[in-house]
């Protein structure tokens, strides 16, 4: 049976997601913002927290970990570059590790730049990516602890992954994302389509996430540093890829 996934909002514009395995009844928490929405999630599928899965250690993914863990006893499992900053970890993880929950296997994956040890857990049987604050939908996180060079080789990564990969991310910016990304590619036809599909979202009050990375490779200005158009519409044709990602990224910086 495949792993199943339930996402809520929590803070002022963060996601929480829970994955769960229905054969074994194991339940990792995606980070953990704040403890009761993610005990809100838990009572509202009826699932048991068995672990949480942290990408970064910025206080708006772990600020609930403490105290979920002493109501529920879960595992902790954090980022090896980062284990400092973040509270109560039971096992710390690097990329090409694989983490189980329940029956589940998910894969580590290093994506350094919006912090410097920050890592994505990719469920490749189910085709599920938590990229945390590195890739938005049609954004990527700003790059705070690293050199441009190192945010765009976690993108690279990221990029290998299958196109129907479901990619779940750390925040809702979507629209905001979108009305930078029309500035560097305004023709863009996929861009235009998923503009009309989440302002109809928002409008309904559904998330805008799950994306798809096939989706993001045609849309997101920041996987496609490398695509003569966005080059070109940042007046860097023939640049290598990596400078003209450092210049989107800090257009949208100012944006
Ligand atoms: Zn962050």
């Amino acid at each position: 049976m495949a792993a199943q996934t339930h996402l809520f909002k929590c803070l002022t514009d963060n996601y929480g997601v829970l994955v769960h395995d229905p054969v074994t009844g194991a339940t990792a928490a995606i980070d953990a913002p704040e403890a009761w929405a993610v005990d809100a999630a838990l009572q509202a599928t009826g699932w048991q927290l068995t672990d949480i899965l942290v990408t970064h250690h910025h206080g708006d993914h772990v600020g609930g970990i403490v105290e979920l863990k002493e109501r529920h006893g879960c595992r902790v499992t954090a980022p090896a570059h980062e284990r400092q900053p973040i509270p109560a970890v039971d096992a710390t993880v690097t990329g090409g590790n694989t983490v189980t929950v329940g029956r589940l296997v998910a894969q580590v994956i290093d994506t350094p730049g919006h912090t410097a040890g920050h890592i994505t857990y990719v469920f490749p049987d189910d085709k599920l990516a938590f990229v945390g604050d590195t890739l938005f939908s049609i954004g990527c996180g700003r790059v705070i602890e690293c050199a441009p060079e190192i945010m765009w080789d976690s993108l690279l990564r990221l990029r290998e992954l299958p196109d129907d990969t479901l990619i779940f991310c750390g925040h809702e910016y979507t629209q905001a994302n979108i009305r930078f990304a029309l500035t560097i590619e305004p023709d863009n036809p996929t861009l235009k389509a998923r503009a009309a599909e989440a302002d109809r979202q928002v409008a309904a009050g559904q998330p805008t996430i799950p994306t798809t990375l096939g989706e993001e490779k045609r849309a997101n200005p920041f996987l496609r540093a490398d695509v003569p158009a966005v080059a070109a519409a940042v007046k860097m044709t023939g640049k290598p890829a990596v400078q003209v990602f450092a210049e989107v990224r800090e257009r949208k910086n100012r944006f």
